[in-house]
């Protein structure tokens, strides 16, 4: 029962394992759109376990051809040709944007990026990394070592040697233009001081983790054409924004850019680990020395991405996710309560920045408030922000109008509450 699994949670998980919620619901079943724990309660998910279920959980279109791959065949390693693998490569060659048709496979979002960040090194032969603050990109020590959210950061731990830290252009206190401004010229003294050892910036489209902030249109052109100038590599992190989530097959197309070296992860599988990084022939090429992983691109995996690439395309699901957060947005505008700060974001990624109003109440323990009791009348949802106090609304893509109006008029009744 749940006493029992709480008491083994306590027992036998690292102390520091990270759970949502007092008491963290036991889900037993997923389908589609729903959650369901073991009473039988029913959740509408709105945080598709961080942006992976795009396509549903359990879809039963993706997992019966899972299923039969399973039985085929599960696992050989790129030692030999498989199908799936090479057909899953081919198709994203497709749907990449510009010039990027190579792609190497891995199994989780840090580790693609760990890879990305080796190419760019192989590639510039130089070793330094920028990165954004309030970015996340993984576990690894590389990657961790630019994560820029304090809460994430081992700091005495990490790589700090050639590894630069500029400003996100947002911020609450100062205009758009001006955050932008300001992260800009931190970017060209970087450069300026230190371009000539610096291989990469890597940074996530729309950040995630750090509380769903979206860049003004052009900084990811005028970043680019800074980095061009001193020959550093752009690494574009849709592990988080990826395969339709923002209403774009990849949000970097919001900004007009092809980067050097594209990475994704999570919703590529719908739940099956399978990650990528991807970039053109000539950087490509600078990967030298014979690597693979032994589990990425694996038969299962392969073949569950073709699926769920398919099901996206004969859905509509980039479409559905535009429509419908646009729909998600508009009816969380109309909502008025004091403790909704700000709503930000595209598509079915949306955060509403929730502030305390009571100067005991940290905005963290109001937005921890809201999600227990939106988890009481039967709504999942995320947390993010480097204060923890953002809503994050990122539901299945294949939500519907009516688990939106049903969401919103419940959020409406619990701020009320507050
Ligand atoms: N990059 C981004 C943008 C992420 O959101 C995450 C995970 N939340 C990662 C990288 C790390 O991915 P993984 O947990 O699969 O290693």
């Amino acid at each position: 029962g749940p006493a029992s699994i709480l008491t083994k949670r306590a027992e036998y998980f690292f102390p520091a394992t990270g759970h949502f919620y007092k008491n963290p619901p036991q889900i037993v079943k997923g389908y589609m759109q729903y959650l369901f724990d073991q009473q039988n309660k029913r959740y509408t998910d709105f945080y598709a376990g961080v942006s992976v279920m795009n396509c549903g959980h359990s879809n039963p279109e993706i997992t019966k051809k899972t299923i039969e791959q399973l039985n085929d065949l599960q696992h050989t390693t790129t030692l030999y040709l498989t199908q799936p693998m090479v057909e899953l490569a081919e198709k994203l060659a497709l749907i990449l944007p510009g010039d990027i048709t190579r792609t190497f496979f891995c199994v989780t979002g840090s580790e693609a990026n760990e890879g990305a960040m080796a190419l760019a090194r192989m590639f510039t032969k130089k070793q330094g990394f920028i990165a954004l603050q309030g970015g996340l990109h993984g576990r690894t020590h590389l990657t961790l070592s630019v994560t820029g959210i304090p809460m994430w950061r081992l700091d005495d731990q990490l790589v700090k040697e050639h590894i630069y830290f500029i400003d996100r252009p947002y911020s609450m206190e100062v205009s758009q233009d001006d955050a932008m401004a300001q992260s800009l010229a931190q970017l060209e003294l970087i450069l300026k001081e230190h371009g000539e050892n610096i291989a990469a910036m890597i940074l996530e489209p729309i950040q995630g983790n750090g509380g769903i902030v979206m860049y003004p249109e052009d900084y990811l052109q005028k970043v680019q054409a800074l980095l061009d100038a001193y020959q550093v590599l752009l690494i574009i992190d849709e592990v988080q924004t990826g395969y339709g989530r923002t209403g774009k097959m990849f949000a970097v197309e919001h900004y007009g850019i092809v980067p050097d070296i594209i990475v994704t992860a999570k919703a590529l599988g719908n739940g099956i680990p399978i990650s990528t990084f991807s970039t053109r022939d000539e950087i490509a090429n600078a990967f030298t020395k014979p690597s693979a992983s032994t589990f990425g691109g694996n038969p299962v995996a392969a073949q569950t991405a073709l699926n769920v690439l398919q099901y996206i395309e004969n859905n509509r699901l980039v479409e559905q996710a535009n429509v419908l957060g646009d729909y998600l947005k508009r009816k969380l505008r109309q909502i008025d309560s004091p403790f909704i700060q700000e709503i930000r974001g595209t598509g079915l990624m949306i955060g509403v920045q929730i502030q305390s109003l009571d100067p005991m109440i940290t905005s963290a323990e109001r937005t921890d408030e809201i999600l227990e009791k939106i988890k009481e009348v039967g709504f999942l949802i995320g947390k993010n922000g480097l204060n923890r106090d953002v809503l994050a609304l990122q539901p299945p893509l294949v939500i519907t109008k009516e688990d939106i109006d049903d969401f919103v008029s419940s959020l409406e009744k619990v701020l009320q509450t507050l």
